[in-house]
């Protein structure tokens, strides 16, 4: 089939056994969860808006005439900003005119990076569970997608650094990463950062590392880019977004930085995907990256507490859960509640969703089908606590009903 949507399809398991295209799991969910008055705890987007000084920012300067065509590269006050910001909390230095991209949302800035040096015959390694749009553009690209677990243990979701170095090889051009991670909650380690950069110095592969919950930590720990590790600014693309550390996910304002060729190369791809976007909210996000570190700190206590919360609900209800420690999501076992009618975590989580009102999302929607990694994972499922504290606790009072069904 040379069809690439068809590939692109197939590798984000948008294809019924029928051989149609189905909506994705997170539509299906969402749209299921409407129609039965359920408790949304599956697709993980903020059911509230962002601090409303940014957002004034923003109408501002549309009213004030910023909303023609902004530069290709992101503007000036945006790319500086972004600049100072990785070298406020990273201590990684780079230049705002040639080592900085402003994309379309993280989004962008992924699909541009694969497209632009992955294709047909390279190997693109990436962890798995992995988020969908990183399996959907390897797949416009045509290089092949190769994973690496994160398996579950008594430290949460770990790296198997033995299949890191068994799957990184001379084919491999990109190796992905993604961390705080969705959907596992998992916060790469120092040792599996290195790892990671010692598997890419090996092979000579570029690191392309997702970093939207950067700022999304939790209990203390810390999120290290792995662009800071020796050796590493010169092979690393990093790319984060305003959308999740500022709860502004619709205004899709998302960055990439990393050495000046390889954002040259971004740049070639994302002048045909959209050119530019977002002319009102580029100054806005700039004053918010420079100013917005008490917003931030604020939106991370809120969520760990709902994190709290909710972890403490699921184990009550009988799951065994994973402490995650970032991000916008909890995954729990539903081993306990599997049965011969609803075999796997899948057909869990529609029947929770019909049955007892919570909605969340099977992990292998996270997976490629019918790997290893799937069949792990089979009964897990991925519940998410960016929610007001109102739908938590209707959630979990729900839940606590599970273990008399
Ligand atoms: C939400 C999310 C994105 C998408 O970011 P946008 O800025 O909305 O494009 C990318 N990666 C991960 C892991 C996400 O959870």
């Amino acid at each position: 089939m040379n069809e690439r949507w068809r590939d692109v399809a197939r590798a984000t398991g948008l294809v019924a056994a029928d051989g149609s295209v189905r909506p994705t799991i997170f539509a299906e969910m969402s749209a299921l969860a409407a129609r039965t008055g359920a408790a949304n705890l599956g697709q993980g987007f903020p059911d509230e808006d962002g601090p409303t000084w940014i957002r004034e920012l923003a109408a501002r300067a549309a009213l004030g005439g910023e909303n023609q065509y902004p530069p290709g590269r992101g503007i000036a006050a945006l790319r500086e900003a972004v600049a100072a910001h990785q070298a406020r909390h990273y201590g990684i230095e780079v230049d705002p005119e040639s080592e900085v991209l402003v994309t379309a949302g993280a989004t962008e800035a992924l699909t541009a990076v694969i497209l632009a040096l992955a294709g047909p015959g390279d190997e693109v390694l990436t962890l798995e569970p992995f988020y969908d749009s990183h399996a959907a553009a390897i797949a416009m690209s045509g290089a092949t997608h190769v994973t690496v677990p994160l398996v579950p243990g008594a430290s949460g979701f770990r790296l198997n650094t033995a299949a890191l170095d068994e799957a990184a090889g001379p084919r491999t051009r990109l190796i992905l990463i993604n961390t705080p991670h969705n959907p596992t909650g998992t916060v790469l380690t120092g040792d599996e950062l290195a790892a990671i950069a010692a598997a890419a110095q090996r092979t000579g592969a570029l690191v392309v590392t997702d970093e939207v919950y950067e700022h999304l930590t939790f209990d203390g720990a810390k999120h290290t880019p792995i662009a800071a590790l020796p050796g590493m600014r010169e092979r690393t693309v990093t790319i984060s977004s305003a959308g999740k550390t500022f709860s502004l996910t619709g205004w899709k304002i998302g960055w990439a930085s990393g050495p000046a060729e390889a954002i040259d190369a971004m740049l070639t791809i994302k002048q045909f995907l959209t050119f530019s976007g977002g002319a009102p909210f580029q100054p806005a996000i700039a004053r918010a990256l420079t100013d917005g570190d008490a917003d931030i700190a604020a939106l991370r206590d809120t969520l760990g507490t709902r994190r709290d919360l909710l972890l403490h609900g699921l184990a009550e209800a009988g799951f065994t859960t994973m402490r995650p420690d970032g991000t916008y999501f909890v995954c729990a076992d539903a081993s306990p509640f599997v049965t011969d009618e609803r075999p796997d975590g899948a057909a869990f989580a529609s029947w929770l969703t019909e049955h007892v009102g919570v909605a969340c999302i099977p992990l292998a929607a996270f997976c490629r089908e019918g790997s290893p990694t799937a069949a792990a994972l089979a009964n897990w499922v991925r519940f998410t606590f960016v929610k007001d504290e109102a739908t938590i606790r209707t959630a979990l009072e729900r839940l606590a009903a599970l273990k008399r069904s």
